[in-house]
């Protein structure tokens, strides 16, 4: 029972290895094929990253005529969305990751995996450079070459610091497991320096205070575990330094959760006002010293501020990783700011290459060329005047397609792509629109060069690890017929359907218990039951058996015995 635990077996694999075990036949755990025949049909797939996109793929994989060979310098996947939990020891690090040779130990695919980074990618000749990242002090990092048949980069993104002078050497980051252990330890260490004799009041003030910048939905729940933390458990133990603490969230928008509903964005404000966490909009962090931070205040004509800190967290958004600019540049797309796919997820301008998760863009071109396809369509049916009603369906068509386009609409202030015609237009849409393509076009260029058409998020992550690995368990049989299923003949289109990305909602959790959850069709809930829900999403998500028993039981030791504050 506990081998079958902790392989997250099911229970149809349990009666299996019991079979097995009673000499049923050791076949039913393998079905092997002959070594010789299975390496020469082989074709190999090198997957780069251990993350969300890389996992779900690998997890979805099941067609054992793949040889495949992951690098990544992780040998583990991380459940990011419960980093901010670890700041505060909500949860244990151990508790959010699984090794990933745990995942692939259950895979029939022929997987191996090497800890390392990759480096360089040369698309041209089917190799990729990889560096180890194994501390090993006697032969320093060594390097060596992977070729492959197939190269799946799902690499994730680097931190944006947008350039700001000291960000890097004064900021803390939340991207890894490493960053939040770290973070855990710096805010009890601002409580046991603040707490040490001779210090001075103003001192001990600027110690306490914690600056999050970035208003997005990591920094707001950063700022909201934190403050729970500070006075569920902190202030119990240094009761002294109660009215020093102060928590200080810096957003240079209008508003903080700005890719959230209206409804959620002025409950968070409200709710961080009355909990006492300063929330400074319009406020745009340029420079980080050691001790203090300055702003530039868009609303007071750009005055610049500064503020004492003890501890920064810098949450502003995502870049790219150093050697995929390199790849871009190789491949065409140097002026892009994420590997270009189309909607088949191929990198643009090199043969094999697929692309996923942080590091990957759909093809933005492309997708305009669609939403002015769906216009022209309806222009057709409508012989170029929609109702209001009409347009409103063409919108929903496109919303639905393309859920990314209705976020960026929604963050720019405006309701529909209506908005976007009437600023090309210069006059109002009142009872019916005159469809005109080369306007709609305009209209959207201007959005082209601003939107990333999906979120960057473990749930596109994951969807299209998923779709990935369904299109290879099928490449072999698509092959052989590359025509495909009768319904995509004469599309002149690859073989597969599209990637199509489906919005299962956001939350975003604000302390107290309460979270705010958005669901497909602008369902918005607020409080207590959505903190539930959050639990029972994050729970159901976990990538193993192992895992989720440990947040389980670590929320549950959190009820019962409140977060450990030793700094270890
Ligand atoms: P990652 O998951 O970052 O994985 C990248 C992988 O590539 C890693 O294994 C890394 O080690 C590896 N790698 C890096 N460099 C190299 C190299 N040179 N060679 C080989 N491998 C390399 N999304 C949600 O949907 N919901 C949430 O609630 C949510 N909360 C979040 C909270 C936090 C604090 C953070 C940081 C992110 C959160 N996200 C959330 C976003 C989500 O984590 C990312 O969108 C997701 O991880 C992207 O998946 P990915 O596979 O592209 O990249």
């Amino acid at each position: 029972l506990s081998r079958a635990f902790r392989d997250n077996q099911s229970h149809l694999k349990l009666v299996l290895l019991c079979t097995a075990v009673s000499g049923g036949g050791l076949w039913a755990y393998g079905e092997s094929v002959a070594p010789e025949e299975a390496v020469s049909e082989k074709k190999k797939v090198v997957v780069l990253g251990t993350g969300w996109a890389a996992t779900s793929f690998m997890k979805n994989l099941k067609n054992p005529k793949y040889e495949v060979q992951v690098v990544s310098p992780r040998n583990y996947f991380a459940f990011t969305p419960l980093l901010p939990s670890v700041t505060c020891g909500t949860v244990e690090a151990r508790s959010i990751v699984e090794p990933v040779r745990n995942i692939f130990k259950k895979k029939k695919v022929d997987v191996q995996f090497s800890e390392a980074e990759c480096f360089k990618i040369d698309a041209e000749n089917r190799k990729v450079y990889c560096r180890s990242s194994v501390n090993n002090n006697l032969n320093g990092k060594e390097e060596f070459v992977v070729d492959y048949d197939y190269l799946i980069v799902a690499v994730g993104a680097n931190v944006n610091t947008f350039n700001t002078p000291g960000v890097t050497e004064n900021c803390h980051f939340l991207k890894e497991v490493e960053d939040a252990k770290k973070i855990r330890r710096t805010v009890i260490d601002c409580f046991e320096r603040a707490n040490l004799p001779d210090v001075s009041e103003d001192e001990k003030k600027r110690i306490l205070h914690f600056a999050i910048v970035g208003g997005g939905p990591t920094g707001v729940e950063f700022a909201a575990s934190l403050h729970d933390f500070v006075n569920e458990d902190l202030l119990r133990l240094y009761p002294g330094i109660k009215d020093l603490v102060k928590i200080t969230l810096l957003e240079a928008g209008d508003h903080i959760l700005g890719m959230f509903d209206k409804r959620i964005t002025t409950f968070a404000e409200d709710k961080f006002r009355r909990d006492g966490i300063d929330v400074k909009t319009g406020s745009m962090v340029v420079k980080v010293s050691e001790k203090e931070i300055s702003t530039k205040e868009l609303k007071n004509g750009g005055e610049i501020k500064t503020i004492p800190y003890g501890m920064a967290v810098w949450s502003t958004g995502i870049g790219t990783r150093p050697f995929i600019k390199d790849f871009m540049a190789q491949i065409g797309q140097a002026s892009r700011r994420a590997l270009a796919t189309d909607e088949w997820l191929r990198v643009e301008g090199c043969s094999n290459v697929y692309a996923l998760g942080d590091c990957a863009t759909i093809n933005q071109r492309k997708v305009m060329e669609d939403i002015v396809a769906i216009f022209k369509k309806a222009d057709k049916e409508s012989s170029g005047t929609l109702t209001v009603k009409q347009f409103q369906e063409v919108m929903k068509d496109i919303c639905e397609r393309y859920p990314q386009v209705e976020l960026y609409l929604k963050n720019k202030q405006m309701h529909n792509i209506a908005d976007l015609l009437k600023e090309a237009k210069g006059d109002d849409i009142k009872e019916s629109i005159e469809l005109n393509i080369e306007e709609l076009k305009t209209a959207l260029s201007k959005v082209d060069s601003q939107m990333k058409f999906l979120p960057a998020t473990a749930q596109v992550a994951s969807q299209q690890g998923t779709y990935l690995a369904k299109c290879f368990n099928r490449m072999e049989e698509c092959e052989k017929n590359p025509e495909g299923p009768l319904r995509f003949r004469g599309e002149g289109h690859h073989r597969f359907k599209p990637f199509r990305y489906k919005h299962l909602g956001q939350f975003a959790p604000l302390g107290g218990e309460q979270t705010a959850a958005q669901l497909p069709g602008d369902w918005v809930s607020i409080g207590h039951s959505s903190q539930w829900l959050w639990y029972s999403v994050y729970a159901s998500k976990q990538v193993s058996w192992r895992t989720r028993a440990l947040v389980v039981s670590d929320w549950t030791r959190r009820f019962i015995f409140g977060r450990d504050s030793s700094s270890i």
